[in-house]
C-alpha cells in the first residue's frame, strides 16, 4: 500500500518504537561481525542467486539498522525501501543462524512494526521480489 500522505512520517511514534527496543537492537547491530555466516541458512538468499541484498545481515542493517542510524528521522521514500526489505526479502521464518546469537527475524519484525505504524504496508497483490 503506497502511503499518499503529504505529511512527514510520525517521528514521535517511530522513536518510541526505537527507544523501547534500543538496548538489544543497538547491541546486535554493534556486534554483527559482517562475517556472512548467516547467509547460507536463509533460503531466500540461497534461491535468489546469493545476492548480497538477500543476506540476513544486509536486510537487518538496511531496515532496522537504518532506522536507528537515522534516529527515526526518515522520509516516506526510506520507509518504502525498508518495507521492501522487511516484507519482500524476508518471511520471518526464523531459520537464519548467527553464531553470535543475533536474532535477525526479531529485528526485521521491528522494522515491519514501524512501517505498519506509519501505514506503510505491502499491497496484497504484490508478488514476492525475484
Ligand atoms: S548476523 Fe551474525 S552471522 Fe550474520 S553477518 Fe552478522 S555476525 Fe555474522
Ligand atoms: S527470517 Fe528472514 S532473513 Fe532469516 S532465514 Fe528467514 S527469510 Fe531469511
Amino acid at each position: 500500500m503506497k502511503n499518499i500522505s503529504t505529511e512527514a512520517p510520525d517521528q514521535k511514534t517511530i522513536v518510541s518504537f526505537l527507544t523501547r527496543y534500543k538496548t538489544k537492537m543497538k547491541l546486535s547491530l554493534k556486534v554483527c561481525a559482517h562475517c556472512g555466516l548467516c547467509a547460507e541458512s536463509c533460503f531466500i538468499y540461497v534461491t535468489r542467486g546469493r545476492k548480497p541484498e538477500y543476506m540476513p545481515s544486509h536486510k537487518m542493517i538496511h531496515s532496522i539498522g537504518k532506522l536507528y542510524k537515522k534516529k527515526g528521522r526518515v522520509n516516506w521514500e526510506t520507509l518504502e525501501e525498508i518495507k521492501e526489505i522487511a516484507w519482500k526479502r524476508c518471511v520471518l521464518c526464523t531459520r537464519c543462524y548467527c553464531p553470535l546469537g543475533i536474532d535477525i527475524p526479531e529485528m526485521i519484525s521491528l522494522a515491519r512494526s514501524i512501517c505498519r505504524s506509519q501505514n506503510v504496508l505491502p499491497d496484497f497483490d504484490e508478488g514476492n521480489e525475484k
